[in-house]
């Protein structure tokens, strides 16, 4: 069965009105047999270990006042939530609880752990009556009863068997923080550790996935609940989350990535306070870009520590119940301890630890390896400025080989000055990703070309080339492809490619912004545009199957591109490198009327109709076109039409016109039995193209005019006239003055009424068109800029 883990923090169940936003949530987002985690309500650990505090300094009234603390806390929760009976039995189980507390403090007999405890069982029990009051079927679990230690090592085969007791027709509300060791005491995971007991569980159950809800969104560059500028990601790879941690930020404890080791339990952190709002994935090291994070510290001491034994700071952390961030300095080992905590580890380590300074305020900086000694460089320059006095400032290696930058100053970093750091050191690093599909002339030119070109477009904004697809294979890599040996890259890494795995890979593409330049001339790859849209691609296209395909498609593609603020370009789909589309565009955006549109859009049949003058036979010269490579490989193609026709129904999209194909009334440049049976048949009978084609010109010859294969749009008329068919043409027309192969575009329009804006030049050839969709990437790029 799949089942999800979802985790609770204190920070979402703070009051009766949280754990009703809680519910709700369980409601709407988990299904039964899924398991979730809670902590203890609000601080009540902090309160707790208060009472420890007192109880251990021997303040008996101190105790009683904190038990009299947590009382009103849990009774005005329990007041507000449960009713009748349930309100009954829970309000006297907790007193039970707090006289036992009360008579074991008295009595000097008050355990830690077990005091500890009580948090997570206060809320995973007021969470399931809770629900059960709602008629969901929910029951608590004591974590005591399923996560066992022994010697200090999780039991994972024991641990596994024991969590077969979560039911899959109900919700299992488990307390999150703590466990049992091998003699039945109470042991917990550490301050924040209900994030570990998640994964645990998840492991334990073989959950598909872990949501960690909290009071943020997600993991953002530094805590957004003091710098209002922090960037939220919405990935983050596992390393840099756990290197996080370790340096002590609360957003994730540090041992919460352990279980999902060699898994692909998915990990989610998002927020329980706005729980639609997009939140931030935890994955796998190459699933995501190495990303900018400030992370502070706060009254740390520094201590020198001899001859570390291995596993010794897990010990230790276990012991003060916070995390210990250690490193080499020197040749020397550091630790970092929370310095309320410091005296308990120096007696631990009896003569092998020295105080090197006290009360430091560190300032973690995780960022990509090769720029972290220069932002450390650059944070200690600013805090300087600032006149903090810094005491050290270094980058470090950790073990899987991050590097990461720690400064530690006398002084606290206060929202301003952390605000600052944040300007400084954290780049919002827009970039853009480009796939591109089709490596025929066109995409190999279109590629040579952007090495250059990048240059120009990294002006604007980082861009880089992480995906190449064919329709056999493909090659992605999200940090770059190196692009002047991108073929060497292909030959040893390229993978087969599938519609499922591509749509993965882009699904993986940790980039602020995407495009899926098209240049395949593949319908059934056109078809995929929606699903690249679902995976924020802009497009780019100089196919034109999507262009023109049925109105119904094209206006849902359209508008789901339109919801997601996602751009398509396609200006080399007609007129290749020419810029008819702009053209179009900028005489509507500036308030023209465009009232007729005419021209020669295929440049095959622009090259035939201008050679043809009767001289030889008309199948004679389409043979040399094939020939010199200017026709399809079966020129019927071109004689057919339909090019022609698809490209005047995108400039009709373009001037705002509802039109499909059918709308257009196409007549071939061939008599239409000539399109049956193949090339070898067609050829037997191509007397009977020349014969109709000499025909046409005979005519046109005895009326002065020219043949010239013509698309109009013409929208003066009362009703709109689209056609594409042979014509004859006057020779002071613009049509006829047409070099041979080139394209021509014609306009009228209220401000070019009797003398036509005219935009001629080749319409086709691999130079060109890759330089129009550079065109067009130029302007993705320079759009995308905010
Ligand atoms: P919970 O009670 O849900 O376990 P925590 O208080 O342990 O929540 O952790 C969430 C808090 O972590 C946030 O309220 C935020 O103030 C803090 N925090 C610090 N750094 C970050 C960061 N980079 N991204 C998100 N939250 C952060
Ligand atoms: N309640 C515990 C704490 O406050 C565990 C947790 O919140 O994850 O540290
Ligand atoms: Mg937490």
């Amino acid at each position: 069965m799949n089942t999800a883990v979802h985790k609770f923090g204190g920070s979402s169940l703070s009051s009766a009105a949280r754990y009703h936003a809680v519910a709700n949530i369980i409601i709407s987002h988990c299904q039964a047999g899924d398991s979730v985690v809670v902590s203890a309500a609000g601080k009540t650990t902090n309160t707790l270990v208060k009472l420890w505090l007192c109880y251990q300094q021997n303040d008996s009234q101190g105790t009683l006042d904190v038990i009299k603390l947590l009382k009103n806390h849990q009774v005005e929760l329990i007041s507000e939530l449960l009713i009748d009976e349930l309100q009954e039995t829970a309000l006297q189980k907790l007193n039970d609880e707090l006289e036992l507390i009360a008579t074991l403090a008295q009595q000097q007999e008050l355990v830690e752990a077990q005091l500890l405890a009580h948090g997570e069982v206060w809320s995973a029990r007021l969470l399931a009556q809770y629900l059960t009051q709602l008629e969901h079927k929910a029951n608590a679990f004591d974590a005591r009863d399923l996560l066992l230690l022994s010697g200090g090592q999780l039991q994972h085969e024991k641990n596994q068997k024991s969590c077969q007791v979560l039911n899959s027709e109900q919700f299992n509300v488990v307390t999150g923080f703590i466990a049992k060791n091998e003699s039945g005491e109470t042991v917990t995971l550490g301050r924040n550790g209900s994030d570990y007991s998640a994964t645990l569980i998840a492991r334990y159950c073989n959950a598909q996935s872990v949501t960690i809800w909290t009071d943020t969104q997600g993991v953002y560059s530094t805590d957004p609940r003091k710098v209002k500028q922090a960037i939220k990601y919405a990935k983050v790879c596992r390393e840099q989350a756990n290197l996080l941690a370790r340096l002590g930020n609360p957003v994730l404890h540090a041992k919460t990535l352990t279980p999902l080791k060699d898994t692909n339990i998915k990990l989610v952190v998002r927020s329980s306070f706005d729980s639609h709002s997009a939140c931030t994935e935890i994955v796998k090291k190459g699933n995501a870009k190495q990303k900018h994070f400030l992370t502070t510290l706060d009254n740390h001491d520094l201590v020198k520590i001899e001859q570390l034994i291995e596993g010794e700071v897990g010990e230790l952390s276990q012991l003060i119940q916070h995390t210990l961030h250690h490193f080499e300095l020197d040749s020397e080992t550091y630790l970092l301890i929370p310095a309320a905590y410091t005296h308990i580890v120096i007696n631990h380590l009896s003569g092998r630890a020295n105080l090197v300074e006290s009360n430091l305020f560190g300032l973690g900086i995780v960022c990509p390896n090769d720029i972290a000694h220069q932002l450390t460089q650059q944070a200690a320059k600013i805090l300087q400025k600032y006149n903090i006095n810094i005491r050290f400032a270094f980058s470090q290696k950790d073990m899987p080989g991050n590097e990461y930058g720690l400064v530690l100053c006398e002084q606290a970093f206060d929202t301003d000055l952390l605000t600052i750091l944040h300007e400084e050191l954290i780049s919002d690093s827009q970039e853009l990703a480009v796939v591109v599909a089709g490596l025929g002339n066109v995409g190999a030119t279109f590629i040579t070309q952007l090495e250059k070109q990048l240059v120009r477009l990294n002006y604007l904004l980082p861009v880089k080339l992480v995906g190449l697809v064919r329709s056999e294979n493909m090659l992605f890599c999200s940090d770059g492809i190196k692009i002047h040996n991108w073929l060497e890259q292909w030959q040893t890494s390229a993978i087969a490619y599938d519609n499922k795995s591509l749509i993965a890979a882009l699904e993986q593409l940790d980039y602020e912004h995407k495009v899926v330049i098209d240049i395949t001339a593949s319908e059934d790859f056109s078809l995929l545009y929606p699903d690249f849209a679902a995976q924020d691609c802009h497009l780019i296209s100089a196919n034109k199957y999507a262009g023109t395909a049925h109105t119904t498609w094209y206006n849902a593609l359209k508008e789901k591109l339109y919801e997601r603020n996602l751009k398509w370009r396609y200006n080399t789909s007609v007129g290749a490198g020419l810029p008819i589309n702009f053209a179009l565009n900028d005489l509507q955006y500036s308030g023209d009327k465009i009232e007729r549109l005419l021209g020669v859009f295929s440049g095959t049949l622009s090259w035939l109709c201008c050679e043809y003058d009767g001289s030889v036979p008309f199948s004679e010269l389409l043979l040399k076109a094939k020939d010199m490579g200017y026709t399809e490989p079966d020129p019927r193609e071109d004689l057919s039409g339909r090019d022609v026709q698809r490209k005047l129904l995108i400039l009709a999209r373009e001037l705002g016109l509802t039109l499909d194909l059918d709308d257009i009334s196409l007549t071939p440049m061939m008599p239409a039995d000539l399109a049956q049976g193949d090339w070898l048949s067609f050829l037997e009978k191509r007397d009977k193209l020349d014969a109709f084609m000499s025909d046409k010109l005979i005519q046109a010859k005895k009326e002065d005019l020219v043949l010239r294969y013509v698309a109009e749009l013409n929208l003066q008329q009362d009703k709109l006239v689209a056609k594409v068919a042979l014509s004859a043409v006057k020779k002071d027309e613009p049509l006829a003055g047409l070099k041979a192969g080139d394209n021509i575009f014609v306009i009228n329009s209220l401000w070019y009424q009797d003398n036509a804006l005219v935009i001629q030049g080749p319409g086709a050839g691999q130079e060109v068109t890759a330089a129009g969709i550079h065109s067009d990437l130029y302007w993705l790029t320079h759009s995308l800029i905010k």
